[in-house]
């Protein structure tokens, strides 16, 4: 008791000794800015980008973090408690998301960014769909929409109006910040499908390690293979990777990539039985530390484009 009293009394003269109007002063400063929860960085990118100061963005999966199999913790809860507005890709992409809105009680809206994507099926020929392994944890819906620039700004616009909704009074600003950065988005559009016409069709193909590249191959005309599947939860078999070393044999595929969220072991493998390039490292689901070369998303498909070109354009 007596330690409490201690502790109250601590409190009570830490109270007396603050200014004695400092309400009325903090309210002439910017208000509050709104919580925000994106659920990983490539998106959290996108939201700071149209947010800017207006808001305070938690980042769920971090850079170089690997969203399929993310454990959320006890803090994520915490931010999705506190925030006004989540951000998820959707396509099922994050399948922890809905127990953790769920426990944390949230009243946030969910907005799900790639909602007005024309959504790509997984293809039956990558992937687990072998008889011992099948086991269709994407719900057949390949989820990663960003890698294909035009989807990228259908997330930029349910980003901006999601803000907008939560946050009325914002609306120049995201409206102006939004702006903006489509005007990159088109730019960098028009730079990726240069850098492709300028690879030899004939050379237009590359081994990943999952499956994280259809919506950049059905936008820019590039083939992918990968012995995983669209998801990074289950290892690739020994029947997926024999068949992919025929393949890279039969088809001469000139390189094979590393990303940054697989395991390099498999794709290492690969090389070696099949005697094709390492053409480097590719960014797919998770931006590199701030400094690295895929820092933002721009960045990130630069670095990609970047990389494909220097593998392919030979
Ligand atoms: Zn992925």
């Amino acid at each position: 008791m007596r330690t409490r009293r201690n502790v109250i009394s601590v409190l009570f003269s830490t109270l007396l000794a603050l200014p004695l109007a400092p309400a009325a002063s903090a309210q002439k400063e910017a208000p509050a800015k709104v919580k925000v929860v994106a659920t990983f960085s490539i998106l959290g990118d996108f939201v700071r980008q149209v947010g800017g100061d207006r808001i305070d963005l938690t980042v769920l999966v971090g850079r170089n973090g690997d969203t399929h199999v993310y454990s959320p913790s006890p803090a994520d809860a915490r931010s999705l408690a506190e925030a006004k507005v989540i951000f998820v890709n959707g396509l099922r992409f994050e399948g922890w998301i809905d127990r953790l809105v769920e426990a944390s009680g949230t009243s946030a809206t969910v907005v799900e960014a790639a909602a007005k994507v024309k959504p790509l099926e997984m293809d039956d020929d990558h992937g687990h769909h072998d008889d011992d392994h099948n086991h269709h944890a994407h719900g057949g819906l390949d989820p990663h929409a960003w890698q294909d620039v035009a989807n990228a700004k259908l997330y930029v616009a349910a980003i901006r109006d999601g803000l907008t909704a939560v946050d009325p009074a914002g609306r120049e600003v995201y409206a102006t910040n939004a702006e903006a950065y489509l005007a990159k988005l088109d730019a960098l559009e028009a730079e990726v499908k240069a850098a492709v016409a300028a690879i030899p069709p004939a050379r237009r193909k590359v081994i990943t390690s999952h499956d994280a590249f259809g919506y950049f191959a059905r936008a820019y005309g590039l083939t992918f293979v990968a012995p995983q599947g669209v998801s990074t939860d289950a290892e690739a078999s020994a029947r997926d990777v024999g068949r992919i070393i025929r393949q890279i044999k039969r088809d001469k595929i000139p390189a094979v990539f590393l990303e940054n969220v697989t395991d390099p072991r498999l794709v290492e493998r690969i090389a070696r039985e099949t005697g094709a390039t390492i053409g480097g490292r590719l960014y797919s689901d998770a931006l590199s530390d701030e400094n690295g070369p895929a820092g933002t998303y721009i960045a990130m498909m630069e670095h990609n484009i970047k990389a494909l070109s220097a593998a392919l354009a030979r």
